[in-house]
């Protein structure tokens, strides 16, 4: 039987998911072809199996790059990823996130594309006071430009299925963390921890750290991506591990992975900043049969490693 999809386009494929997914497609003897305009990307992450252009996404040449390589499947992982640059630069967040999405939408529909997976988010999703572990059921009501830009990438993505039949999969992520993932700006807390851990440089936890967040190894993410490809379903999925674990837990955990010893600062809460946040991945084991698999230990001492050889 001819496989069902052959040529593959990750846009974003240069940055910390993005860069795992197409690994992944590689593995599995895709084409594959990678469009990153190396914003917050970079070129070394890409595997050199993949067939890389650095271009936006928002660029007049991007029609005709897609027409060009025609590809079965997009994973559209591109994105302003900063929810406080979405609040200082809305309209540069809308025109990436939401205009670039809707952009993916209009293509694939014009040139036949099967499927497209994209990446949402879920905590920014969902409304503050919703029960926790969040879960789909909770009408979407963002109030960052980045949660309004990413749910206006699904409802476009959705339009395109009901108008001109091209299936998506909208994944909304927990907080990913893993290899390769920047360590720069307010990336990730697990990469920034680890960088000033190993470098032995103080670092600050803001506000109690009793704050909880909900995270999903970028291993298991990437499985996510697999089976909404292969699966036949359309929609929406939280893709999460429905745990919740404050920062000062997490900093305990790799302070004891990496034998730190310096004393941490406490620094000011961020303002705005949620206080718990968990996903509640339910829908997605029934649907996907996805779950996560790597327990947080486990990530935390694979992600530590890499920072070690990088
Ligand atoms: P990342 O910054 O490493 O990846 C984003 C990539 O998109 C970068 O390589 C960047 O250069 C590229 N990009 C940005 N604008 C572009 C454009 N106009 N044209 C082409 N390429 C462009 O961040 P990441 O954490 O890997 O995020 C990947 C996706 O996952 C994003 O859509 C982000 O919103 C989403 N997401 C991430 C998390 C997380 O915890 N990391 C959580 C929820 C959702």
């Amino acid at each position: 039987m001819a496989k069902k999809y052959q040529v593959a386009l990750v846009t974003g494929g240069a940055g910390f998911i993005g860069s795992h997914v197409v690994d992944a497609l590689i593995r599995r003897r895709l084409k594959v072809y990678v469009v990153d305009d190396l914003s917050t990307g970079f070129q070394k992450n890409v595997n050199p199996n993949a067939h890389f252009t650095k271009l936006s996404i928002l660029s007049p040449q991007f029609p005709a790059y897609l027409k060009r390589i025609k590809p079965d499947v997009i994973f559209h992982l591109a994105a302003q990823v900063n929810l406080r640059t979405s609040v200082d630069e809305p309209f540069g967040d809308a025109q990436t996130n939401a205009i670039g999405t809707l952009t993916i939408g209009h293509w694939a529909a014009k040139l036949g594309v099967k499927k497209v997976v994209y990446t949402s988010t879920g905590g920014p999703m969902y409304p503050d006071g919703a029960r926790i572990p969040y879960s789909e059921k909770v009408a979407p009501a963002p109030i960052s430009p980045y949660g309004i830009s990413k749910l206006a990438g699904e409802l476009y993505l959705n339009h395109v299925y009901q108008v001109h039949g091209v299936p998506f999969v909208a994944l909304r992520y927990a907080n990913v963390y893993g290899p390769r993932q920047s360590a720069k700006g307010e990336a990730g807390v697990i990469s920034i921890f680890a960088e000033k851990m190993l470098k032995g440089e103080p670092l600050a936890i803001t506000g109690t750290g009793k704050q909880t967040r909900d995270f999903v190894f970028v291993e298991d993410v990437v499985r996510a991506n697999m089976l909404a490809m292969d699966r036949k379903v359309v929609g929406a999925f939280n893709i999460g591990t429905g745990k919740e674990t404050d920062i000062n837990t997490i900093f305990n955990k790799m302070k004891k992975i990496v034998g730190y010893q310096l004393p941490v600062r406490k620094a000011p809460a961020a303002p705005g900043e949620v206080m718990r946040s968990a996903l509640s991945s339910a829908k997605a084991q029934k649907n996907l049969g996805w779950e996560p698999k790597v327990k947080l230990d486990e990530g935390l001492k694979k992600t530590i490693t890499w920072f070690q050889k990088k």
